[in-house]
C-alpha cells in the first residue's frame, strides 16, 4: 500500500491530488494489468490455444519491448494460466492448489460493490477505537476504496484473495503485500457468501505464485497499519520514509520531498 511505503506519497497524491506523471514501474503495473484483461478477453472468446508457445509468442506481443525477465515471466506466467483456464474457467486454475478463479475478469466488478465503508470493528482495535473516541473525539469511519485482481474459491468452499504484483522484490515486500491483502479481504468479506481464509499473489519479479493461510499475526499487523492510518487522517501529520532507490528512481515526488532534499546535501 502506498501509505505504508511513505505516508507523505500518499498524502500528496490521494488527499492532494498532485498530478504526477506516471514512473516506469508504474506505467509497467498498468500494462501488466492490461494485459491480463486482454488475456481473459481472449480466452473468453476461444481465441487462445491449447498451444503454450503460441499463446506465449501472444501475450509476449502485448507487452512492451524489453527482453529482461520480469516481461518473459508475465508471459509464462499468462500462457501457462491462459491453458488452465481455458480448459474449464471455472475450474482450478492451478491445480496442484486446486484453486477456481471467480472473479477473474473486471467485468465482474460491474456488479460489485468496491466502493465500501470498512467495519472499524474489523480493521482496528478495541483499544484503537477506544483511544479514537476518547482522545480525538471521533468515531473513525471512513470509505476506503479497493479492488483485488482476483478471489479464488478454496477446495472448502471458502475464498482467497489474490493479487499480481510488479516491481522489485525484497524482504519486507511479502509483510506488506500480506497486509494489503487482508486488508482487501475485509473489503470484499460482507460481499461474499464464505469467509476469506487464505491469500496469495504472483510476484513478476520473481515469476513466483505464494499462497497461504490468513494468520492471526498478519491481520494483527494490518490492524496496526490501519490504526496509523487512521491517525495520520485525523491529525493530518504523515511521515516520510527514505529509501534510497525507491525515492530516487521511483518516486515521481522527489524533486519537491524535502526529505530526499536534504539526504542529497
Ligand atoms: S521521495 Fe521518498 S520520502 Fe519523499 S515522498 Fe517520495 S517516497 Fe516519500
Amino acid at each position: 500500500m502506498m501509505f505504508e511505503r511513505c505516508q507523505w506519497k500518499y498524502k500528496r497524491t490521494i488527499i492532494d491530488k498532485v498530478s504526477q506523471p506516471e514512473s516506469a514501474i508504474m506505467q509497467f503495473g498498468t500494462i501488466y494489468h492490461e494485459d491480463r484483461n486482454d488475456l481473459v478477453n481472449k480466452i473468453k472468446e476461444e481465441k487462445l490455444t491449447d498451444n503454450y508457445e503460441e499463446n506465449y509468442n501472444y501475450i509476449r506481443n502485448l507487452l512492451p519491448e524489453g527482453d529482461d525477465e520480469i516481461h518473459n515471466s508475465i508471459a509464462k506466467a499468462e500462457a501457462e494460466r491462459s491453458i488452465n483456464v481455458k480448459k474449464t474457467i471455472y475450474k482450478p486454475v492451478y491445480s496442484e492448489r486446486k484453486f477456481e478463479t471467480i472473479f477473474c475478469d473486471p467485468k465482474y466488478f460491474k456488479d460489485y460493490p468496491n466502493m465500501v465503508t470498512a467495519n472499524i470493528t474489523d480493521i482496528l482495535t478495541e483499544g484503537h477505537i477506544k483511544e479514537f473516541n476518547e482522545v480525538y473525539g471521533i468515531d473513525p469511519v471512513i470509505n476506503i476504496h479497493g479492488v483485488t485482481d482476483e478471489i479464488y474459491r478454496n477446495d472448502d468452499g471458502t475464498y482467497a484473495v489474490f493479487e499480481f504484483k510488479t516491481g522489485s522484490f525484497n524482504s519486507g515486500t511479502s509483510s506488506k503485500i500480506r497486509k494489503e491483502l487482508i486488508f482487501y479481504k475485509f473489503l470484499v468479506s460482507p460481499h461474499l457468501d464464505q469467509p476469506v481464509t487464505r491469500i496469495g499473489y504472483h510476484y513478476a519479479a520473481k515469476d513466483q505464485y505464494s499462497f497461504e493461510d490468513i494468520k492471526k499475526r498478519s491481520i494483527t499487523s494490518l490492524k496496526n497499519l490501519m490504526y496509523k492510518f487512521f491517525l495520520a487522517h485525523i491529525t493530518n501529520k504523515w511521515t516520510f520514509s527514505y529509501y534510497w532507490k525507491f525515492c530516487n528512481e521511483y518516486c515521481n515526488l522527489n524533486k519537491e520531498c524535502r526529505i530526499i532534499t536534504n539526504y542529497r546535501r
